[in-house]
């Protein structure tokens, strides 16, 4: 037989998002084990069944699965935290670590070992060509995330007041007793009521039902430096999670794509030209267009196939230093293929007053 996880919150089946999280909340609440201490079991029974709802419930993949099937494969679990979790955190989802993390194993309980510290930090990738990473530039990033609520500045508390956690006495921290017999393990965990800060809002904040979260849609400017490099990471502080009134930062992992004509080596940018023979022979100053910016090469007389010619300086920024690596030109000779009868007779000219014959050098 199927579970009616709808009938379980008590929603109707095409109930909104925030319907069903209002659901949650509420029966999360009064559900919650360390508020029922004298009806322990029954509480850890609705408790897990009102999380196993919601969290087929609240993510629209699984729901769906649920709406079409009447049942979910809950798969690996919730170990693969990604960034798209991430986007729906919100101040539940580490109950629902721990309640699921406690599923198979039987014991309810047994995921409430880890004194867990939500994840504050986010962490997202931005793609940039070379040219960018060589001149820097300034990206938009979109994404989601928890800011503290305005309307009571994070306090969850509706006029501000807040009273001492009447789970934990205010210390923020829980006892949980397991075992039986001689054999007891006490652990100490952050208290599900209060999330740790030992006091709870006398009236809830309407605005954000009492968790002093909300979540928006952040839009900002990433300054990428130049030189940055492929795997380079960059914090933004701030612009993480927000959970009890404490913000992480947001990393940004820089990926760097590959240009058809240079390649990075450390910090020297390097490609390969092909000058002509007699250029190679007498020396010669080119142009060479390195992303956008002209920059002089003088290849000096008797440069040899496969020969390094340095400009100081026109490589990349190293991020650390501020110093430059050099552009490194790979020399190719290009031998002519096809002569007109004037350039042939110079060339035998040219071997002759080289005073050699045909043959190795
Ligand atoms: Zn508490
Ligand atoms: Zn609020």
């Amino acid at each position: 037989m199927s579970k009616d996880y709808y009938a379980t919150l008590g929603v109707q089946k095409g109930a909104s998002e925030e319907e069903i999280k209002k659901a949650f909340r509420s029966l999360a609440k009064k559900w919650h084990p360390d508020t029922n201490p004298d009806n322990k079991k029954v509480a850890e029974e609705k408790f897990k069944e009102i999380s196993e709802a919601y969290e087929v419930l609240s993510d629209p993949q699984k729901r769906k699965q649920y709406d079409q099937t009447g049942s979910v494969n809950f798969g690996e679990g919730r170990s693969d935290f990604s960034w798209q979790d991430f986007s729906h955190y919100n101040d539940f989802s580490d109950i629902f670590e721990q309640v699921f993390r406690g599923f198979g194993g039987g014991d309810f309980f047994s995921g409430f070992n880890r004194q867990n510290d939500p994840q504050l930090d986010l962490l997202t990738e931005i793609s940039i060509s070379m040219s960018e990473a060589y001149h820097g530039t300034v990206k938009s990033i979109k994404y989601r995330r928890t800011v503290p609520c305005e309307v009571c500045n994070g306090t969850g508390s509706k006029d501000g007041k807040v009273t001492t956690c009447p789970t934990c006495n205010g210390t923020g921290q829980q006892r949980v007793v397991q075992g039986q017999g001689f054999f007891r393990m006490v652990s100490v965990t952050t208290c599900r009521t209060c999330n740790g800060k030992g006091t709870v809002a006398k009236e809830e904040c309407k605005a954000c039902h009492g968790t002093g979260n909300k979540s928006i849609v952040e839009n900002i400017d990433v300054s990428i430096p130049k030189g940055a490099y492929d795997g380079l990471r960059l914090r933004v502080k701030g612009k993480g999670q927000t959970h009890n009134n404490k913000t992480g930062d947001l990393y940004v992992s820089i990926q760097v794509h590959s240009a058809p004509n240079f390649r990075r080596s450390e910090d020297n940018l390097v490609t390969d030209m092909e000058i002509s023979f007699p250029d190679a022979a007498l020396g010669v100053e080119n142009e060479i267009d390195v992303f956008g910016k002209k920059v002089t090469v003088k290849v000096p007389a008797g440069t040899q196939p496969m020969d390094l010619v340095r400009v100081r300086g026109e490589g990349f920024q190293n991020v650390n230093t501020g110093r430059n690596g050099d552009l490194v030109i790979r020399i190719r000779i290009a031998v002519p293929k096809k002569l007109t009868s004037a350039q042939k007779s110079l060339l035998e000219q040219f071997r002759e007053e080289s005073g050699k014959k045909k043959g190795w050098l």
